[in-house]
């Protein structure tokens, strides 16, 4: 079982060491029932990709919005930025290995294009799925979808 709260908290507080001087602002705001059960450190890698692509392309002074919420369907995490955004055209093709958007605009930027295959894995490996909302320029919000069967009571520690 995995704690979302602490997990994203402990990813900000690296996203925000990545960000240093470019002072982006983080929002995070973490529903009640924050437990999922799934793989901690595939979990983590999912998050962090989302969440340092979030810091990678949003220049400086942006913000970065990171919700959990639950609802009767199941649970998902929205990572959002203000950032460049992307041409809908590359959406459908993102989460291939190796696929970047529009190169040209990424010159100061290196990347392999791995993060959204990760993503994408883990989540197919947790039943979910990976919904993304970009128009250039006007940020972008990658949505992971969980499944209501994901979510957990408690942590194994405390079950009695
Ligand atoms: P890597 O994650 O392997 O270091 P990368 O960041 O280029 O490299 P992905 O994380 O898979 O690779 O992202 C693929 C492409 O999607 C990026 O090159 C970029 O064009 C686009 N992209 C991803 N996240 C964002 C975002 N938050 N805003 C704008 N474009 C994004
Ligand atoms: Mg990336």
């Amino acid at each position: 079982v995995t704690d979302i709260r602490a997990m994203i908290h402990q990813i900000c507080y690296d996203a925000k060491a990545l960000s240093g001087e470019q002072g982006h602002e983080f929002n995070v705001s973490i529903g009640d029932r924050h437990l999922l059960t799934g793989d901690e450190s595939q979990l983590r890698s999912a998050f962090s990709n989302l969440i340092f692509n979030a810091v990678k392309y949003t220049p400086a002074g942006g913000s970065i919005t990171v919700i959990w919420e639950t609802d009767r369907d199941g649970g998902h995490l929205s990572v959002k930025d203000t950032g460049i955004g992307i041409d809908p055209v590359h959406i459908p093709r993102l989460t291939e290995r190796f696929y970047r958007a529009d190169p040209s605009r990424h010159k100061e930027t290196g990347g392999t294009g791995l993060g959204l295959a990760i993503v994408k894995h883990v989540l197919l490996n947790h039943d979910g799925n990976l919904e993304i909302r970009s128009q250039i320029g006007d940020g972008s919000e990658f949505i992971c979808h969980f499944p209501r069967e994901r979510l957990a009571e408690r942590l194994p520690e405390t079950a009695s």
